[in-house]
């Protein structure tokens, strides 16, 4: 009951046991079963499992900054139709989620998707890669790990119609141009960032992946074979190899979106050992 819930004595006791360590986790608010409106129901369930598993998580992020970006691009071509791909953002936001649950500051650059929001992350809604690339730049300034789990469309229409283009007309007005890469534009500008890649391939995963790890100056590529079972876009389940600049590479085998998120952050967090003085 709201007023309960508010009384002084309830609240002074609240704040006693959250003194003592205790996670107290909120109630939800609303109408309530007595009649009355107002703080009082039973937090969500998603709510209470989050603030358990946060509760059981190491706080191996603690005091870091972490941006992660999920999803597709969108590139209109006129108002109606648009260049995309399969991504549902479903790797980045456990990614997002997980670094939440180790004690990060949680920023994340999404494209249109509708997978639900992970909790206590800010969360930056884009369209385009431009759009994209405006939001990471910005928010990659004090970031200590910059994670780019989203799938950009490395094209773009030259031009953008404002009106439907007729449908015999689209071969000639169909020009494409290419989209900036982001990843390899923070590799240039890497200062003292961890930059983790991910790779969607679907034929010689190993070398392909292993080509941009270098060619984009990152610390560490998750290489993702989207054309198994059980791995890629729009499944809850994933089967990654972690690539390392040194020739190092861990297999991890199918598991849930959410488990291979904890063994790619378990990688990460390792990584400025591994990596030496600071470039
Ligand atoms: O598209 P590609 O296979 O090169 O993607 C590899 C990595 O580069 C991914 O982490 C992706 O998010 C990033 N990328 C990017 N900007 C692009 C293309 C890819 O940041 N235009």
């Amino acid at each position: 009951n709201v007023r309960m819930f508010q009384n002084p004595v309830v609240q002074d006791n609240l704040r006693r046991l959250q003194g003592f360590g205790a996670i107290v986790v909120m109630p939800g608010c609303g109408d309530l079963a007595c009649g009355e409106t107002g703080p009082g129901r039973l937090a969500e369930l998603p709510e209470i499992i989050e603030a358990i598993k946060s509760a059981l998580t190491v706080k191996s992020l603690a005091g870091k900054k972490v941006l992660v970006s999920a999803g597709p691009t969108r590139e209109m071509i006129d108002p109606v139709r648009f260049i995309s791909n399969r991504s549902t953002g479903k790797m980045g936001f456990a990614m997002a989620a997980e670094a939440h649950r180790r004690g990060a500051r949680v920023f994340l650059v999404t494209g249109p998707v509708t997978t639900p929001r992970p909790m206590g992350v800010t969360v930056v809604e884009v369209t385009t890669a431009v759009e994209m690339r405006q939001a990471v730049l910005d928010l990659a300034q004090d970031a200590d790990i910059v994670v780019k789990a989203a799938a950009v469309s490395d094209y773009a229409p030259a031009e953008q119609y404002a009106q439907k283009v007729k449908k015999g007309l689209v071969e000639q007005n169909l020009r494409l141009i290419k989209n900036p890469d982001i990843l390899a534009e923070l590799g240039r500008h890497k200062g003292r960032r961890l930059l983790i890649g991910f790779a969607a391939e679907t034929e010689d995963l190993l070398a392909h992946a292993r080509e941009k790890m270098i060619n984009k100056n990152l610390d560490l590529i998750v290489a993702n074979d989207v054309s198994r079972p059980g791995a890629g876009f729009a499944v809850d389940t994933n089967i990654v190899k972690l690539l390392y600049p040194n020739g190092r590479i861990d297999d991890i085998p199918l598991k849930s979106k959410e488990d291979v998120a904890r063994d790619i952050w378990d990688r990460i967090v390792e990584l400025p050992a591994q990596r030496g003085p600071v470039q």
